[in-house]
């Protein structure tokens, strides 16, 4: 018989969700909104140290409506990192506004504030600066905020935070998502901790999050009867949902820590071999680590990543090369792209040479071990 699977990232229960669900079906509150629903909101707020949050049913929902509330319409351009899972970018599609993609630099995997400073230059020039800045924080690590907040700041353009990775990370100890005008997380089955699925938006500005709500919820006017002004949409999480992210969010810094205690047995192992490269965790940052990720230079160790990929998987062991940029989808083709450097694009690198490793803060020390056996003989070959 094969070995159990083990997966990159799988969900992780606390063992407290059924007691929210419980409490939801013993009110019978199983739909539309209710206790659930408010108590994840709040706590979620209080978490990140934020004075609102708002629950909806994706991440990409959540980016979705926060270009929604800038007003982001055909005749406009968001910038977004390439670097990301392609979530990151659809709302802009969904708006029929047009993306300009921004690369990443070497010491964060995240937006080269080179690259930005460079892009809204030229748009400044065109007379056309973006109405969005979406910067995401990968894998768990946060990008430059501060830097590329002031960049964006001194332009007036505002900033939506893609925090869907990075929960429970902290940016010179203050929580990724925090910094933008928005931030936004994601609850998927596959995020440091899941709700099966769903997002959140999070920020200071409440009338702009009772605004969200509205929108999520169909965009009804204050009237008995259905009348409606503008397009809505049904994004609402629900209360039997918000109920599992509530059990969920009691053990996010647990949660944090197994991940963190993952990628430290990783770095062991692989830390001083010639050729790989893990993420680099900024000073004054502390990552989530949601996955382990790092770059292997095939030239160096003599193994490729897609050789490290196939080997695993023939063990029943689930390893991914890192997020295909957006620039190099066809979905995006011919769409403007910003490298860090003229003639040096950092995320094409990353991409190439990116691998990322099993992760889940529910991998047994055993089952690691494992996987760091496997890629120890192929190293040794
Ligand atoms: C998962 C993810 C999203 C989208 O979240 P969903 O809840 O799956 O819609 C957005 N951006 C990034 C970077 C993600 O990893």
């Amino acid at each position: 018989m094969q070995n159990k699977r083990i997966f990159l990232s799988s969900p992780h229960m606390s063992g407290n969700e059924q007691k929210y669900i419980q409490e939801a079906f013993d009110l019978n509150w199983i739909a539309p909104l209710g206790n659930n629903v408010n108590g994840l909101e709040r706590e979620l707020a209080a978490y990140n140290s934020v004075k609102d949050a708002a629950v909806v049913a994706s991440g990409t929902a959540a980016i979705h409506l926060t270009l929604r509330l800038l007003d982001v319409g055909t005749d406009d351009t968001v910038f977004c990192s390439s670097l990301t899972f392609v979530a990151s970018a659809n709302p802009i599609l969904y708006q029929g506004a047009t993306p300009v993609l921004i690369d990443s630099e070497m010491d964060t995997w995240n937006m080269s504030p080179k690259a930005l400073e460079r892009a809204l230059g030229d748009a400044k020039e065109s007379g056309k600066l973006p109405k969005a800045v979406i910067i995401v924080h990968l894998y768990g690590q946060s990008a430059r905020i501060d830097e590329l907040v002031e960049i964006c700041d001194s332009y007036g353009v505002p900033v939506i935070e893609d925090a869907a990775e990075s929960l429970g990370s902290t940016y010179k100890g203050r929580k990724s998502g925090t910094f933008g005008t928005y931030g936004i997380l994601s609850f998927n089955g596959n995020k440091i901790i899941t709700t099966s699925g769903g997002g959140a938006i999070i920020s200071n500005d409440e009338e702009a999050l009772k605004k969200s709500r509205f929108l999520a919820t169909q965009a009804r006017d204050q009237a008995v009867h259905y009348q409606h002004s503008e397009i809505g949409y049904n994004y609402r999480m629900s209360n039997i949902v918000a109920g599992i992210g509530r059990g969920q969010l009691e053990v996010l810094d647990e949660r944090v820590e197994q991940r963190r205690a993952v990628f430290a047995r990783y770095y062991e192992a692989f830390g001083n071999v010639a050729g790989i490269k893990f993420q680099p965790e900024l000073e004054e940052t502390m990552s989530n680590r949601w996955l382990t990720a790092l770059t292997i230079d095939p030239e160096v160790t003599g193994v490729s990543r897609h050789e490290i990929i196939e080997r695993l998987n023939e063990e029943n062991i689930e390893a991914r090369p890192v997020w295909k940029p957006m620039h190099l989808q066809p979905l995006f083709e011919g769409v403007a792209y910003y490298p860090h450097e003229k003639g040096n694009s950092v995320s094409d690198y990353v991409f190439e040479y990116g691998l990322c490793l099993p992760s889940g803060s529910n991998i047994s020390v055993e089952e690691q071990e494992r996987v760091i056996g496997l890629i120890e003989e192929l190293l040794a070959k």
